[in-house]
């Protein structure tokens, strides 16, 4: 484990300018109906087991204690959690309620899979507590797998016991978004370690669960060439970690430094050929390796010319699936040479390149 926890900046010790400057760039959306998820959404996924159908629930727990420190410099989600003080056990039942209720309306039979986020830790006793786990872990002891997003710190046998006990396939979550800590501290403002992984995985496994980790593509201050780099090695040193890697290309998220930088022209989103670059390179690694762009062909998403941008998207799709690189044989575009050009050229000092 690594020294550094939320904590120490919930009282103000070790502040550094990130957090300074992200804390300020936060707004406060307080007074949610705590009864209510965020978010609930139906989708199919690749899971070790084949596709499954799966229920993505985002529960307001009143968010990640790190982002009300400042938090990470691509992070919008603390926007999400109104609830600061905290939701009740009540309430977060309700939120489980609603989610189950939405996916009766809208699907026909009920997920295999459960993922459970709470843009920060559902291990963390603050945001969710034992009895709370519990009920959920019972609630859902039907289905095949269930997905509990948690920072690494929070990761132990006796919190990921209900849902083991339930009989659940479990999954812990975890934000790594690089192996590289010098990446994670300066570029991305995240407090812990690879070791801090390393130790959660470990955790996880001899507790009868696995990892699912996710990486960030392109975070502030690296350029293209090195964005994709750092993704690629994050990647081989997941693999045998984690049966999961999901590269998550930044989208620029309202209230963040990202934005901030982008407004002042000092950022530009990753190319779509950026996420295909990573996948082709990592393709014979042995774990899932799947990337789902958010916002991709916006000008704040990750985005190619605008001409290929859906149809590089539904080649990572494809990707996603298949585990087959030569999905992307199939596509091309002039823009290629552009990308091409700006991972050869661009430098610290003349980013971005292009927009
Ligand atoms: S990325 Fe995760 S750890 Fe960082 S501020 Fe957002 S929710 Fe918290
Ligand atoms: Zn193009």
């Amino acid at each position: 484990m690594t020294d550094a926890t939320p904590d120490t900046y919930d009282y103000g010790r070790g502040m550094d300018a990130l957090n300074r400057a992200t804390g300020r760039l936060r707004s406060r959306h307080e007074g949610g109906d705590p009864t209510q998820p965020t978010r609930t959404w139906l989708d199919k996924d690749l899971t070790p087991d084949g596709i499954r159908s799966s229920l993505t629930i985002i529960l307001d727990t009143g968010g990640c204690r790190w982002a009300r420190a400042g938090g990470c410099t691509m992070c919008g989600y603390v926007s999400e959690s109104e609830n600061a003080e905290g939701v009740s056990h009540e309430a977060l039942m309700s939120q489980i309620e609603s989610a189950i209720e939405y996916e009766a309306a809208n699907a026909d039979e009920p997920a295999a899979v459960v993922k459970l986020y709470s843009s920060g830790s559902i291990l963390d006793d603050r945001e969710v507590g034992a009895p709370s786990r519990q009920g959920i872990a019972e609630r859902f002891a039907d289905r095949e797998r269930i997905v509990i997003e948690s920072l690494p710190d929070f990761v132990t046998e006796s919190r990921l016991e209900p849902f083991l006990d339930a009989g659940l396939a479990t999954d812990v979550a975890i934000g790594v978004e690089t192996a590289t800590d010098r990446v994670r501290r300066d570029c991305v403002n995240k407090y812990f370690d690879f070791d801090a992984v390393v130790d959660a995985a470990k955790t996880a496994h001899e507790a009868g669960a696995s990892v699912k980790a996710y990486l960030l593509l392109k975070p502030p201050f690296l350029t293209e060439s090195e964005a994709i780099e750092d993704a690629v090695s994050s990647i081989e040193q997941l693999a045998p970690l984690a049966h999961t890697i999901s590269v998550n290309p930044t989208t620029v998220m309202e209230d963040t430094l990202v934005e901030e930088l982008y407004y002042d022209n000092g950022y530009r989103p990753p190319w779509l050929w950026s996420v295909t670059d990573v996948l082709e390179q990592t393709a014979t690694v042995d774990a899932i390796v799947v990337s789902d762009p958010v916002g991709a062909g916006n000008d704040r998403g990750p985005h190619n010319c605008g001409e290929c941008d859906e149809t590089v998207t539904r080649a990572i799709g494809d990707f996603n699936r298949r585990q087959d690189p030569s999905v992307f044989d199939e596509v091309s575009c002039e823009c290629e040479v552009t990308w091409e050009s700006v991972c050869e050229r661009e430098t610290s000092y003349n980013m971005p390149l292009v927009n």
